[in-house]
């Protein structure tokens, strides 16, 4: 059985024997690009290079890309605990090529790692095309022969890449791997495909064509290959099951947590040691690279996921902090890949148990709170926004926290609800401040506390050259 660390060596030393330069993985806040979040794959990193902008020694490379898709356009915290197959961390295996080779070889490259180097069954594979891209069906059915039901064409725009309005665009290709009847859900564009059944692997991008502003579309005079593969997901099928968090990484994560705690790891907590072992990761990654949780921007994000992280530990009756306990595990296992991960050791212990020392003051009494609201309203009526917007104001609950514990309920908040308080208290602010003839400063003031908003927050997207993949 194939570990994770040996799956992304596998990876890179493919590419390698394949003419690939290994490049190391960017870090989790894009250098340089202010719009983007947080890097949410491995083509970030390469943007320049793709545009023909910025040209390095090499037209080929392949990478272990940290990601994290907790915010801006890319944004997965919501899927973790419900699906097997979604984190908010995780790191995207790529290979690129820029105006090096094109689809007739980075499809066979992908086929043969998987079905040669990583031995997987072809049988279990079927992949996705866009639904004008005869020239990728071709080369799928002479290179693996694979039968036309297994070449799905797809016309939205899961199978069509583009950076934006404008610029370099193109089809993709997604492998899939059908882990069998006995799991819920649907292949590709099919009404059930939402489940764990059939699980996309991996994303191949052709930069085909420059796309104009009157609409019309040129082939670029490089054409370039983009490719993501997510290794959670490998290593799941490799190592024999449809779930993530049931592989060696995750699992070893799992049981630190149970351990900690003192609980089963899958026993009732189950779910709870699913998501601390998740934002664990995310974190930590994170304050490696230099995020500090904060009341806006990317520092907001970090601490939204670790105050879930922290109810979830609550959840499971633990009554110290639990989450700084967790980092040497975390260390131990992704250490070597991510040095950075043991530099910053001391500091993500540090951080985390300062906000878990800080949050733990206010987090039980607003779950008291919360426990007393639902206690007076109708069976599956949803939580009156001023309650959402006192649990944040008052007890420090973002916003998706409290949807978080909700969603377990069955129940919803009412969001507008929760705006038109903020907006209140806001302008309530707003007129206490100009009453004190300090407007100039008030200003200043202001723009920061705005910010900080969770509307504004949720409002932090973009539509820049992140990508699909
Ligand atoms: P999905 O449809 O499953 O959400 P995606 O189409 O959003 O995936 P891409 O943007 O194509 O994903 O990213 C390339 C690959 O990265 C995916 O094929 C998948 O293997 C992996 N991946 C994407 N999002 C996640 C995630 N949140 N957690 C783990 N792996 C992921
Ligand atoms: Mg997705
Ligand atoms: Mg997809
Ligand atoms: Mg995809």
């Amino acid at each position: 059985m194939k570990t994770l660390n040996e799956i992304r060596s596998t990876f890179l030393n493919y590419f390698d024997a394949q003419g690939h330069q290994v490049v190391p993985s960017s870090p989790l806040v894009p250098r340089n690009d202010p719009t983007l979040m947080f890097t949410a794959a491995g083509m970030v990193q390469f943007k320049n290079l793709f545009t023909g902008v910025e040209t390095r020694n090499y037209s080929r490379a392949t990478s272990a890309q940290k990601c994290v898709r907790a915010g801006g356009k890319h944004n997965d915290l919501d899927n973790v605990g419900y699906t097997a197959r979604h984190h908010t961390f995780f790191e995207m295996l790529g290979n690129f090529s820029f105006g090096d080779y094109f689809k007739s070889e980075a499809i066979p490259f992908a086929w043969d790692l998987l079905t040669k180097e990583f031995g997987i069954d072809p049988n279990r594979l079927l992949v996705t095309v866009y639904h004008t891209d005869e020239e990728a069906v071709k080369i799928w059915k002479a290179h693996t022969g694979l039968p036309d039901e297994r070449i799905i064409r797809i016309a939205t725009d899961d199978n069509f890449w583009s950076a934006g309005p404008t610029g370099p665009c193109g089809p993709c290709t997604e492998i899939f791997y059908d882990h069998g009847d006995h799991i819920w859900g649907g292949p590709p564009g099919s009404p059930e495909e939402d489940g764990d059944r059939f699980v996309e692997i991996w994303n191949l991008v052709f930069m085909q064509y420059e796309q104009f502003e009157d609409g019309t579309r040129e082939p670029l005079p490089n054409q370039s290959i983009d490719t993501g593969m997510g290794i959670e997901r490998v290593a799941a099928l490799l190592q024999g099951t449809n779930d993530n968090y049931a592989t060696d990484l995750m699992r070893s994560l799992i049981e630190a947590s149970a351990h900690a705690s003192s609980t089963d790891p899958d026993g009732p907590g189950k779910t709870h040691h699913r998501v601390i072992a998740d934002h664990l990761r995310s974190t930590s990654f994170l304050i490696a690279d230099g995020v500090m949780p904060s009341n806006e921007g990317r520092g907001y994000v970090l601490r939204r996921i670790m105050r879930r992280a922290m109810r979830h530990a609550h959840l499971l009756g633990v009554k110290d902090p639990l989450m700084h306990q967790l980092v040497p595990s975390l260390v131990q296992q992704m250490g070597a890949a991510y040095p950075e991960l043991g530099q910053a050791q001391s500091l993500i212990r540090e951080t985390l148990l300062l906000e878990e020392t800080r949050f733990r003051q206010t987090l039980d009494r607003g779950l008291k709170l919360l426990d007393d609201e639902l206690h007076g309203l109708p069976e599956g009526a949803t939580l009156p926004g001023e309650a959402a917007f006192k649990l944040y104001d008052t007890f420090g609950f973002p916003l998706d926290l409290t949807q978080d514990a909700l969603r377990e309920k069955g129940r919803a908040v009412d969001t507008d609800g929760f705006n038109t308080a903020m907006e209140a208290q806001k302008a309530k602010a707003r007129a206490a401040w100009a009453g004190s003839g300090e407007a100039a400063d008030a200003t200043v003031w202001f723009d920061v506390a705005d910010k900080s908003g969770v509307t504004e927050f949720l409002g932090y997207d973009t539509e820049s050259a992140e990508g699909q993949i």
